[in-house]
């Protein structure tokens, strides 16, 4: 099952890369062995990042239906169960630059979402009053009053997520003020969460970093034009 080239986004580096034929293997392992489903073909995928400085990879398995043909067997219709071997977790691995700690409520945030949604709205509260402290020096006493002083500061569409997730997040007056209050949290909004940590580390500290990376080469390049000049003058 080859595909054609296709363009694909490293989870580890997080560039975008055009994926050939090269870079990745595949493997159709079909078994019966008189199973209730019949004949299966597990289909494993590796599809390894060309970015040289990168080149990890990831892993994923699909088990399929499976079909006898003239050459052998092939697989037919859609995965009946798809696993993410690597990596594991839904958590979208971030850089380094962005805290340990905000990282890591992140993480298990993601790691818990369906098994306890409460649990992990907990984290994710956390983790957005982490970022808000963090990256915009904002602290106050209730993270409500946190993300109020934020509105000014930010864009109106940025302002406008973050107030609509802050509602079902239970980030609310009530929350702060009674720490034994749990409102039940289905797991859809905590994953709701989570989406919008991962757009607000994108938009702020990638961002920063990408920018300030860019502003560096232009430094550079203008200071090696500069140092050309003054070398022709000599
Ligand atoms: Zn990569």
């Amino acid at each position: 099952m080859s595909k054609p080239d296709y363009s694909w986004t490293c989870p580890y580096c997080r560039q975008v890369a055009t994926i050939k034929p090269d870079n990745v293997s595949s493997y159709l392992h079909t078994f019966e062995r008189n199973n209730k489903l019949g004949l299966l073909g597990l289909y494993t995928y590796a599809t390894v990042c060309p970015n040289s400085k990168c080149r990890d990879f990831t892993i994923i398995a699909s088990l399929y239906n499976a079909q006898h043909t003239t050459n052998g067997v092939r697989v037919v219709g859609e995965p009946i169960i798809r696993w993410d071997l690597k990596p594991q977790s839904s958590a979208k691995p971030f850089p380094d630059y962005i805290p340990p700690p905000i990282r890591q409520d992140y993480e298990e945030a993601c790691l818990i979402c369906s098994l306890s949604p409460k649990a992990s709205a907990t984290l994710s509260r956390r983790c957005l009053q982490g970022i808000i402290r963090d990256y915009w020096g904002i602290t106050k006493a209730r993270l409500v009053d946190e993300i109020a002083e934020l509105k000014d500061k930010i864009d109106s569409t940025t302002w406008q997520a973050i107030d609509a997730v802050r509602s079902i997040g239970n980030i609310g007056a009530h929350m702060e003020k009674d720490i034994n209050l749990i409102v039940d949290v289905e797991p859809q909004e905590a994953d709701l969460l989570i989406r919008l940590i991962e757009v607000l580390l994108e938009e702020w500290y990638i961002r920063r970093h990408e920018r300030d990376e860019h502003m560096q080469k232009v430094i550079a390049a203008a200071q090696g034009k500069a140092s050309a000049k003054n070398g022709d003058n000599h």
